[in-house]
């Protein structure tokens, strides 16, 4: 079995979708994971934000424009009158649905089902159009297998569990359609795996029925050896490590949803990055493979605040660190990264909704200073320590970036530096020129 994961630009119009099912019809059977059509999240955020502010008006001019995209992809899409017809009804059914929030209260839960409609929608319309043209596909509701636990973690043995019943109970179809993004929460709401979250959907799906193999079908070539939205000339990167591309996704590389490499790692299934606009490139092949001599990639993580700890009793008071340390937990607010010295302790977060307190209780332990608008850019390769003169080329490369934090020897594969935002586009930039 193999999962194929399709993103919002492969599947963005009638168009695209009708590649996308070139792309998957014939072969093994699989498991395919679509997003929402690009933009479709966006919109679905902003009538969100309209209802929050009780303006029905304003969400209502969003619903029409998004519902005659819509109306006019189903015209595109389909080609008898017949599937044209079932495919409006469709549309009609799901935005009557999105337009029935709009006169009442409206809170968190009610914006989750909104913003749960893209991703049934384009899987709704696909699974349509695969009918009308003779395919032996089926749609499995992500809503019945896809679950998150209280902190939020998928639920591994729940989807494990659903997902496998779910197959049996629907056997012997060539191609299994399904939601990224969306899942159901541990109280059974319908929740979601944040922003991206449709690459997590296909590695958690990959895990829990332990696929041959995960596809990432994306609108580029593979993972880039810096981010091309702001870098020239970048590079696709053939074979990466697990950890290389955990370090790359978790600290920004947006091809890739944060955390969706640990479910491929575990099970040691090997995830592959392809370009449905040229599915023929290699694209990148993650692995367990490590390749040695080289550096593969460079990301960078924006919006991360810096909290730096200056306290006399440091070093010698053993179980400072722990205290610290306890005061993230308290608030489940991860640490990015960490860096020492005899005075203080500096610590980088990006959730900074529990900012004002943690700043306050560390109070208890020495001066605490914020910085924030701080980015970590993460370098990522074969970095053991024997692989002399990568650090020495780094620097070199950022002699003229000021550098807040420094962060080597967490991994044998990653450099970190903490810098101002508004050095992080010439910083990524003379890193490339240097690296490759
Ligand atoms: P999808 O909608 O298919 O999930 P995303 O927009 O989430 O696609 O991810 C693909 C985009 O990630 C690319 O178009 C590119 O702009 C951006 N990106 C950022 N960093 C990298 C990188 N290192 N390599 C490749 N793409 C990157
Ligand atoms: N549609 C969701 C988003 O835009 C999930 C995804 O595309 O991966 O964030
Ligand atoms: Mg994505």
């Amino acid at each position: 079995m193999k999962v194929m994961k399709f993103g919002g630009t492969s599947v963005g119009s009638a168009a695209r979708m009708k590649e996308v099912a070139k792309l998957i019809i014939g072969g093994e059977q699989k498991i395919v994971v679509l997003s929402a059509m690009s933009g479709t999240t966006n919109s679905l955020i902003e009538i969100s934000n309209y209802l929050y502010k009780k303006n029905s008006d304003g969400a209502g001019e969003v619903i029409r424009r998004l519902e005659q995209k819509y109306v006019d992809e189903v015209n595109n899409l389909y080609a008898s009158e017949e599937f044209k017809k079932r495919g409006l009804e469709f549309i009609r059914e799901r935005f009557d649905y999105i337009k029935s929030f709009c006169n009442n209260i409206f809170t968190i839960f009610e914006e989750k089902v909104i913003v749960s409609q893209g991703e049934l929608i384009s899987t709704g319309m696909f699974n349509l159009y695969l009918q009308e043209i003779g395919e032996n596909s089926c749609l499995l509701p992500a809503l019945d297998f896809m679950r998150i636990d209280k902190n939020n973690e998928p639920d591994t043995a729940y989807i494990r569990e659903n997902l496998t019943a779910l197959l049996e109970k629907n056997s012997g179809h060539d191609i299994y359609i399904t939601q990224g993004f969306i899942c159901r929460n541990a109280f059974g709401e319908v929740d979601n795996l944040q922003r991206g979250g449709s690459d997590y959907t296909a590695s958690l799906i990959g895990a829990a029925v332990l696929a041959d193999e995960i596809q990432i079908w994306t609108d580029i070539d593979g993972m880039h050896n810096n981010d091309p939205r702001f870098v020239d000339n970048t590079k696709p990167v053939k074979d990466l490590s697990f950890d290389e591309a955990a370090e790359l996704a978790y600290f920004g590389a947006k091809i890739l949803h944060p955390t969706c490499v640990l479910p491929a790692k575990v099970n040691n299934i090997p995830v592959r990055l392809l370009n449905t606009m040229d599915p023929k490139a290699y694209g990148t092949l993650i692995s367990s493979k490590q390749c040695t001599g080289r550096i593969a990639a460079i990301a960078a993580k924006d919006n991360i605040t810096a909290i730096r700890i200056k306290s006399g009793r440091m070093l010698l008071a053993y179980g400072f660190m722990r205290k610290v340390f306890e005061i993230f937990e308290s608030y489940k607010t991860p640490i990015d990264m960490i860096s020492t010295s005899e005075v203080g302790v500096s610590i980088t977060i990006d959730n900074t909704r529990h900012l004002d307190d943690i700043v306050d209780d560390l109070k208890k332990f020495g001066t605490v200073e914020v910085d924030k608008d701080q980015v970590i850019i993460c370098i990522v390769g074969d970095l053991v320590a024997e692989s002399k003169g990568y650090a020495a080329q780094v620097f070199d490369a950022l002699k003229e970036t000021p550098i807040h934090m420094i962060s080597y020897g967490g991994s044998s594969h990653n450099i970190s530096v903490v810098v101002d935002a508004s050095d992080k586009i010439e910083a990524l930039r003379a890193l490339s020129a240097k690296l490759f």
